[in-house]
């Protein structure tokens, strides 16, 4: 419903992710089924918000999201974290394979060019992806991946990297 549900993108917001998260590691301890989340954020993006201005900002948020939807499973889940930083959530995967998935992803990116006003703009970010162990909760997956993020926005951006 639409409390879960982001306003400007129409993907889940941090409750209805928080929500999913509880669901999706509670079921991955369960069953010993893999899962694996993706946290992305959007390079430079308050250079694009300063360039183009703000709605134009909303525009590109709402243009990742529609690629990223398009390119996931029907039971692959996004949710907004937080400004231009979202969760990929990835049931039954292991780590390399929700790796190649944020690859894919900024491969699309590359195809899909974002136009703002008549011009193509290529929006990149930078992601971490994180494998559930054995009893981890949700915020620690989180964390892990997050910190995978950053060292990806530290080695120079627009990469995913494995968390540790
Ligand atoms: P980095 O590559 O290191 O991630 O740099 P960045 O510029 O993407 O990150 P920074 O945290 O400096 O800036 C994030 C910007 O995102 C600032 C904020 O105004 C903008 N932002 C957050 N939420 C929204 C939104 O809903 N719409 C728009 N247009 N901008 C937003
Ligand atoms: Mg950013
Ligand atoms: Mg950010």
């Amino acid at each position: 419903g639409k409390l879960r549900e982001d306003a400007l993108t129409g993907s889940l917001n941090r409750r209805g992710l928080d929500e999913t998260l509880a669901r999706e590691v509670a079921r991955a301890a369960r069953y010993g089924s893999a899962l694996s989340i993706g946290v992305i954020d959007i390079d430079n993006f308050k250079r694009l918000n300063d360039t183009y201005g703000h709605q134009t900002g909303d525009r590109a948020l709402i243009h990742l999201v529609r690629i990223v939807r398009s390119l996931l499973r029907p039971t692959d889940t996004i949710g907004r974290f937080g400004g231009e930083e979202f969760v990929i959530v990835l049931p039954e995967t292991a780590a390399d394979a929700g790796q190649l998935a944020l690859e894919r992803l900024q491969r699309e990116l590359t195809r899909q060019f974002f136009l703002a006003n008549n011009e193509r703009l290529l929006i990149t970010f930078s992601g971490g992806v994180a494998q559930l162990r054995a009893g981890e909760d949700e915020q620690s997956l989180v964390a892990r991946a997050d910190e995978a993020m950053y060292r990806a926005k530290q080695a120079g951006k627009n990469r995913v990297l494995m968390a540790t």
